[in-house]
């Protein structure tokens, strides 16, 4: 089977290395198509497409969007866009306008746990301003040497529930999935074990997501375990959706997985890559 990984994250989101830097990455872990998904922004995809056409390695347009679907933030995939789709871009951008404020409430409710200078810390360590997120937050407070680890990080001040987590409404499901199919692309689920649905809930994000023309769900991520791997095969074979796979790479420091360096998909699974 092919190494295929459709899901990494640069500099341009919240991932540690520049698009080229991902691309010979890629390429030298044995990857033979690979994507970009920076969440929210496609400022990326040109320079990685340069990097991976000249490396020979096969490259995929990619965004991973954020979402408000009944309350929880859940991630779409876009695979095999065409990055200068306006309608995509108009969207992304309001996507990510909300960001700066967001970031500076959560700074403001970090100041009352008792981390100061959050607020100048996490933007000082985004490369693009326009896509301060928790990440960067997590980072400043490891380096401010309050936890260990990004991880750490998360659990204890920056996932729902925690002293530093802001409720934010991301895009809906409706027009992430109608940015992607107008610029061409395919709509994936992404690391769908992480979400804090029950099962009901969790079949209608699915059913929700193919009416409005959704394709795929990842099966095979760096965010599941090997038993989710079967769980979301059977759910993939089931619901008539497309796998995909990706290691959903953000740094070498920080990610469990790195890029191609995961488990191939279950058997007899139709792939998101199977037409291209
Ligand atoms: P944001 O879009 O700013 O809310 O940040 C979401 C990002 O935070 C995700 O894309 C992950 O990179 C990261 N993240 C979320 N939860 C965790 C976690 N438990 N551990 C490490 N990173 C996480
Ligand atoms: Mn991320
Ligand atoms: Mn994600
Ligand atoms: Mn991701």
């Amino acid at each position: 089977m092919l190494n295929v990984d459709l899901h990494s994250h640069s500099n341009v989101s919240d991932g540690m290395l520049a698009p080229a830097e991902l691309a010979a990455r890629a390429k030298a872990n044995g990857v033979e198509i690979w994507s970009l998904t920076d969440h929210d922004e496609v400022g990326g995809i040109a320079e990685a497409r340069r990097a991976a056409t000249s490396l020979g390695l096969r490259f995929v347009a990619g965004v991973e969007i954020s979402v408000t679907w009944a309350g929880k933030t859940v991630h779409i995939v876009g695979l095999g866009i065409d990055e200068d789709d306006r309608a995509l871009r108009k969207g992304l951008a309001r996507v990510r306008g909300g960001r700066v404020q967001r970031g500076r409430d959560i700074a403001e409710q970090l100041e009352q746990a008792g981390i100061a200078g959050a607020f100048e810390g996490a933007l000082q360590l985004a490369d693009n301003p326009d896509m301060l997120g928790r990440t960067h937050f997590a980072r400043y407070i490891v380096e401010a040497g309050f936890r260990p680890s990004v991880s750490d990080v998360f659990k204890d001040y920056l996932a729902e529930g925690k002293p530093g987590f802001v409720p934010h409404r991301w895009a809906t499901l409706e027009q992430a999935v109608s940015w992607i199919r107008g610029a061409g692309g395919r709509a994936v689920i992404a690391h769908p074990g992480r979400y804090p649905f029950t099962d009901l809930q969790r079949d209608a994000l699915i059913e929700n997501f193919l009416s409005l023309g959704g394709e795929g769900i990842e099966v095979v991520t760096g965010s599941h375990t090997p038993d989710q791997y079967d769980i979301y095969a059977r759910i993939a074979r089931s619901a008539g959706l497309l796998a995909s796979r990706g290691s959903d790479f953000h740094g070498p420091a920080e990610s469990r997985v790195d890029l191609g360096e995961l488990p191939p998909l279950p058997a007899s699974l139709k792939t998101v890559w199977h037409d291209w």
